[in-house]
């Protein structure tokens, strides 16, 4: 983003684009780059942050109903002005109280949706859904979209990752998902993805049951 920034600014310094339109089309698409290279740079931050273990993990009794409603809420209201249907099983308001750090799965909860909600087309379904066995609730985020291929699944956690279908117009960084896991890491906990090419695909994350 940074050389765009710079041609396009480059561009209206020198008088190149004199037509009023066109120069608001230029300032909206510097607006946006700079956007996107300023969450990329947050996101770097976070996941060096997570790689030098300076982070707190601290785990606490958490009510589950009380830390992922107000996620869910919100992401319900983006996804009705994206004309996706975000569906919430009762499943998840009736976990168990977690043994957890609410930061952070409240930040894995959203990475998750984030993409759903990016990567659904206009339609499409996010269903947020939980299980219990043993000790450990599993809570899930599964989607409806394209899809992962099977030779991308193994990589979709690394950093900078992007799989090729057209990605590179979602504007992500491809950081997402390697903070998810370095998260579920210092958590303790597990992260992965499953998917059916051209049926969408579910992410898992566990937690501990207090
Ligand atoms: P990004 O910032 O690109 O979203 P992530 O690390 O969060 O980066 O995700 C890595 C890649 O995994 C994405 O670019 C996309 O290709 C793929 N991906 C992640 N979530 C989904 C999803 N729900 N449906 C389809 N592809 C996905």
């Amino acid at each position: 983003p940074i050389s765009s920034v710079r041609m396009l600014a480059e561009a209206l310094c020198d008088g190149v684009v004199s037509d009023p339109d066109k120069q608001q089309v230029y300032y909206g698409l510097i607006l946006q780059e700079s956007a996107a290279q300023y969450r990329m740079v947050q996101e770097i931050l976070e996941l060096s942050r997570l790689q030098s273990r300076n982070m707190d993990f601290t785990r606490t009794a958490v009510d589950a109903e009380a830390l992922l409603r107000p996620v869910l809420e919100s992401y319900a209201l983006l996804c009705d002005c994206t004309d996706v249907a975000l569906e919430v099983d009762g499943s998840v308001y009736a976990l168990p109280t977690l043994w957890t750090n609410a930061a952070c799965v409240r930040q894995i909860m959203e990475i998750l949706l984030d993409n759903a909600v990016k990567f659904v087309p206009a339609g499409g379904t996010v269903r947020v859904s939980a299980a219990v066995s043993g000790r450990t609730a599993t809570l899930c985020v599964r989607d409806n979209g394209a899809g992962i291929a099977p030779e991308d699944l193994p990589h979709i956690f690394e950093r900078f990752y992007r799989c090729a279908r057209g990605d590179a117009q979602n504007g992500g960084s491809g950081l997402g998902l390697a903070i998810a896991r370095e998260t579920a890491r210092g958590l303790g906990e597990r992260i992965w993805a499953e998917s059916e090419p051209g049926r969408g695909c579910a992410f898992y994350f566990t937690l501990r049951v207090r």
